[in-house]
């Protein structure tokens, strides 16, 4: 805990003036959240893990190697002298059923929904665009101090990672859209004129689900929409011909068309049972008792918290070739034999050994997000194996390309790699007081909508 504080005083120091009084106005959640995260979210009952207790490492702090490139090969890390162990090799997590042939796969575009806590400072640096590219939007757009829970952001970014536009769906009827231009960045404003009806859509199963769903007359992205809202209730390659599906959408018709949609409630049908999601007004889908359909996660994959030897950087500058060797996790030295745990409830979908990562275990959890544990010495789980969160999965070692005993963690959303030690987390709660009787009476009305033929 005091190691992360101690990052944040340091790299905030080290920035010029103009970023500092941004970090301040901005991103005071952002700190509560980095610093409380491991408190905020602590592992449930069962599991002995007891990251409140984490020993405090009074060795030199590694992060330090973040701010100065001399020092940046630890001696517990991957070697800097190679590419990137973690190349270009997405996790397999996602099938490709299940995405369909939807263009948001798009790795250079981003999407976010709003939550608890969240700054545009604390969103996007999460995803590893700079602090720089954060400032000079927000100087000159104020407005964007006041995002909402359950709104939606999108942004996309060039090949050396520099936000080019950004887009906040702050209702239905307003978008903003911000552009990067010569001058910094510019300001649109769409206002939607279309008309929303809401509508059911009924189906069946024959082949895919994705298949089925376009057969009914779901477009790719109310596909996603759907996929996304039931990931944590059960697996859509499980699925048996002749399940059923009912969904209820609000579709904005503009001459004619539709232009654009909101996915209101669905309710699917397998093996005698039934599986309800109906979004809430934070943009949320929860069941029907308005309880969260995550569990939450562990920040850290381990029982206790180790020393970070080498931290998440997405564009690591290696100082002596200058060429960009990702990091796209963060490593904790640690003595061989140390016990990983799968850091949330999910399926092993890798367990194997390569050369430069060694013992390698990759975990799905749910439809977006995907964890991997690195460098391992001996794995305790199969390819095809649920585990639940606090699961041990393997022993940590020191195999594949690595300069000492230490494990390197990923964790992806949406096939992105992000910062496992400041990534928004999925949370388990469910609604409570005024939110959750406003939800229960939406689901009143949506419920009885969603019929089957
Ligand atoms: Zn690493």
């Amino acid at each position: 805990m005091q190691q992360i504080v101690r990052t944040i005083a340091i790299a905030y120091n080290n920035l010029p003036r103009p970023h500092r009084i941004m970090l301040g106005s901005l991103s005071v959640i952002t700190l509560a959240v980095a610093v409380w995260r491991p408190v905020v979210y602590p592992p449930a009952d069962d599991t002995p893990v007891t990251v409140k207790e984490a020993p405090i490492s009074t060795a030199p702090t590694p992060n330090q190697t973040v701010m100065s490139p001399q020092t940046i090969a630890p001696e517990a890390s991957e070697p800097m002298d190679s590419e990137s162990i973690e190349q270009p090799t997405p996790p397999v997590a996602i099938p490709a059923d299940e995405l369909g042939t939807t263009g948001s796969d798009d790795s250079s575009v981003h999407e976010y929904v709003v939550s608890t806590g969240d700054t545009l400072s604390s969103i996007l640096t999460q995803y590893g665009i700079d602090m720089v590219d954060v400032t000079l939007l927000a100087d000159k757009h104020d407005d964007l101090r006041n995002l909402k829970i359950g709104q939606q952001l999108s942004w996309a970014v060039n090949d050396d990672g520099e936000l080019q536009s950004l887009t906040w769906q702050m209702s239905r009827r307003e978008t903003r859209i911000y552009e990067r231009g010569d001058n910094g960045f510019k300001e649109r404003v769409e206002m939607q004129k279309g008309e929303w009806h809401n509508r059911v859509i009924n189906g069946r199963l024959s082949g895919s689900f994705v298949q089925s769903a376009k057969a009914a007359g779901l477009t790719d992205s109310e596909v996603s929409a759907v996929i996304k809202a039931l990931q944590w209730q059960l697996d859509f390659r499980k699925l048996r011909k002749d399940d059923n599906f009912s969904v209820l959408l609000s579709r904005e018709i503009l001459d004619g068309r539709s232009e654009q949609s909101e996915l209101i409630g669905v309710r699917l049908n397998t093996g005698d049972k039934d599986y309800f999601a109906i979004r809430a007004a934070d943009g949320k889908f929860y069941d029907r008792e308005g309880s969260g359909l995550t569990r939450g996660f562990m920040r850290f994959p381990t029982m206790k918290q180790f020393r970070v030897s080498s931290n998440f950087n997405p564009r690591r500058l290696n100082p002596v070739t200058g060429r960009v060797t990702p990091h796209r996790g963060v490593d904790f030295s640690m003595p061989v034999g140390t016990p990983v745990l799968s850091v949330g409830d999910g399926e092993v979908v890798a367990a194997s050994r390569g050369p430069d990562t060694g013992n390698f275990v990759e975990i799905r959890h749910g439809r977006q997000y995907t964890t991997r544990y690195m460098h391992l010495n001996r794995l305790l789980v199969k390819p095809g194996q649920k585990v639940k969160r606090g699961d041990r999965i393997a022993l940590s070692g020191n195999t594949g390309r690595s300069t000492g005993p230490h494990l390197h963690y990923e964790f992806w959303i949406n096939q992105q790699a992000v910062n496992p030690l400041t990534a928004k987390l999925p949370r388990s709660e469910g609604l409570a007081g005024q939110d959750r009787r406003e939800y229960l009476a939406q689901v009143r009305e949506v419920t009885p909508q969603l019929k089957f033929d």
